[in-house]
């Protein structure tokens, strides 16, 4: 597959790695690739990152059928750069894209894309501690009808941007609010796939939450408002009585790659790790008796996430005395210096760019 690249005529400033937010800025250049059902993938390159042109009937800005994964490239301290898992962001996608009728991308085209435009963007990779190069790979439906349907057009493109470190004040756990009207996604429906309408859906819950000083909701499903699935836009696990707890990948569940690599860390560490279902009366019991010893939530962005106190129909519980707790912190430790190629990957999960 030839991948054409046009350079950017006046490459922007690299930002001070102390002003790095999350996806404020971008890099110089976006990948950019069109979809037919008659011709299939055509017209990859890479062309100046900036705004483009859409038909004002374009699917996606009517029925939404838009994808999307999100990884980080991290700068190792022999100046090195490398992903973590990316294969698994391009399984996903497809498995997202098959949920929504959108095409599906050969996996080892994906990956020869993503590696070349990591390679353009590479000097955008920051190096300070904590810092990475944020890659969001998108697709949408891009028929130009109103017409309802399983698309035959479509765009697929990456664009990246540095960001700085979750943590820049230390660890800090977070207050969680159980939601108890609103949810997420239903089995059968599009919870397991990774499309911008579940966070359309998600956002006036989590806009309560905030106003109410929590920094997000713990999600319960659908049908019965009984089991735990999610926290915000992350994966959720708990340590009850010793035992690693975090909900069974049903459908309505987002399947995280952080969440799968804590499980795989944790049992080789030697825990007990449980994919169940996890009722909240379970887990008030286990709040209210002491035996919640542990609860974080787990995502690319955060790696892992401690929850110092949820709150549930008023009543509110402190986790851990509101502090980080140690299997959390394990997680912490071993993820991120396996990403920043601090310790060795003895995974195989650490994909350099050559
Ligand atoms: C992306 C995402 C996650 C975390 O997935 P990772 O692969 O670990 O980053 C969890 N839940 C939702 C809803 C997500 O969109």
């Amino acid at each position: 597959m030839e991948i054409k690249i046009t350079k950017t005529a006046c490459p922007k400033e690299k930002p001070d790695s102390s002003s790095l937010g999350f996806g404020k800025i971008f890099t110089d250049h976006m990948f950019v690739m069109d979809y037919s059902r008659e011709k299939g993938w055509y017209d990859a390159r890479i062309v100046p990152f900036g705004p483009f042109e859409i038909h004002p009937a374009s699917t996606v800005l009517h029925y939404g059928s838009e994808i999307f994964e999100g990884l980080k490239a991290y700068r190792r301290e022999d100046g090195k750069v490398q992903m973590f898992r990316p294969i698994e962001n391009i399984r996903r996608m497809n498995s997202s894209a098959e949920r929504l009728c959108l095409p599906q991308i050969d996996e080892d085209m994906a990956m020869e894309i993503l590696k070349t435009f990591v390679k353009c963007e590479e000097d955008w990779t920051p190096s300070a501690p904590g810092t990475s190069l944020y890659l969001r790979p998108f697709m949408y439906g891009n028929d130009e009808t109103l017409g309802v349907h399983a698309v035959h057009n479509a765009r697929f493109m990456i664009i990246a941007s540095p960001v700085g470190s979750y943590y820049k004040e230390g660890i800090n756990p977070v207050k969680i609010m159980i939601e108890d009207q609103d949810v997420r996604a239903v089995r059968g429906g599009t919870g397991y796939a990774k499309c911008g309408g579940n966070y359309a859906a998600s956002n006036r819950a989590g806009e309560r939450a905030e106003q109410k000083g929590y920094s997000q909701v713990l999600w319960l499903d659908g049908v019965e408002r009984k089991y735990i699935e999610e926290v915000g836009a992350m994966n959720v696990m708990f340590k009850i009585n010793g035992e690693i707890v975090t909900p069974a990948l049903t459908g309505s569940i987002l399947p995280g790659i952080t969440r799968k690599s804590c499980i795989e860390v944790l049992k080789r560490e030697g825990y007990t790790v449980s994919e169940r279902l996890l009722s909240i009366d379970e887990l008030e019991k286990a709040m209210a008796d002491g035996t919640l010893e542990e609860a974080w939530g787990c995502g690319t962005a955060a790696v892992v996430s401690p929850i110092g106190e949820l709150s549930y129909k008023g009543e509110i519980f402190t986790v851990n005395e509101g502090k980080i707790g140690d299997v959390t912190q394990k997680l912490y430790d071993t993820l991120t210096g396996i990403q920043w190629g601090k310790i060795e990957d003895s995974f195989g999960w650490i994909c350099p760019l050559d």
